[in-house]
């Protein structure tokens, strides 16, 4: 953790029901440490989003959704864009999450769409980029994780210009839901890997603010080891983030 605020941010993906929702962040809101030192943000369902909106800014917690489209509006039956989000209180979007990639076919040139959209419209974007088990034990952790970066990030490229509100999740997709977590080490690695890409295109200034959450199977017993890397800024929960008995050590990880 270096000088930037960290972030905790809860992925409930396709979980939980609406009451169990309100519940949930009702309880984050209730029982997370009082200082303002770490943010929170949960991205829940698209048809919760409205429901928890008051909860969630009562108890300054950040809400986001776990995907959105890339147009404003239009004949795109069963979408939804993101100016319908900031509608419903929405202040960030995840982005190529790699259950979006590999289950649904998302190409890193549609994230970059998508990116493009919402930081027109000023959400923050939570873009997720992540290597395979294959492609690490074949040592091509750093080649894929450039190519998703360039081609997730084209119109920054494009503009030479990087917002600093742009959020980064660095997400090994061997380390989704599996439990098996990369350790601080291996995370800490491209995650440097990562923020010298950022100052090589955009300077170290940018570099510096620009946040990047880990995400593989946090925990409330890994999340201090992780934090304690100089580039990993926060973490994206998945499976842990769906219970406040496991969620709230880690939104509390600097209290604990
Ligand atoms: C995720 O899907 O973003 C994630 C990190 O899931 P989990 O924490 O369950 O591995």
């Amino acid at each position: 953790m270096g000088s930037r605020k960290p972030l905790i941010a809860g992925n409930w993906k396709m979980n939980l029901t609406l009451s169990q929702a309100v519940e949930l962040v009702n309880a984050v809101g209730t029982n997370r440490a009082k200082s303002d030192d770490v943010d929170v943000l949960v991205a829940p369902p698209f048809t919760f989003l409205g429901a928890v909106r008051q909860e969630a800014s009562a108890a300054r917690i950040f809400l986001s959704a776990q995907n959105m489209h890339f147009e404003i509006k239009g004949a795109y039956t069963g979408e939804i864009s993101g100016r319908m989000l900031q509608d419903v209180g929405c202040t960030h979007v995840i982005l190529g999450h790699s259950e979006r990639r590999s289950i649904f076919g998302e190409k890193s040139q549609t994230v970059d769409l998508k990116v493009k959209a919402a930081v027109m419209i000023g959400l923050i974007p939570i873009v997720c980029i992540g290597e395979s088990l294959e492609e690490r034990e074949a040592e091509k952790t750093f080649e894929i994780i450039k190519g998703q970066l360039e081609g997730s990030l084209q119109n920054f490229l494009a503009d030479d210009k990087m917002p600093r509100s742009t959020i980064i999740a660095y997400e090994p997709v061997w380390a989704i839901g599996t439990g098996r977590t990369a350790t601080p080490g291996q995370a800490q690695e491209v995650h440097a890997f990562i923020r010298g890409w950022i100052a090589e295109k955009f300077g170290k200034p940018t570099s510096d603010e620009i946040r990047i959450l880990y995400g593989g199977s946090v925990t409330p017993a890994n999340i201090k080891d992780l934090m304690r890397e100089p580039d990993i800024d926060g973490a994206l929960v998945g499976g842990a983030s769906l219970k406040a008995d496991t969620f709230l050590p880690i939104v509390n990880f600097l209290a604990a």
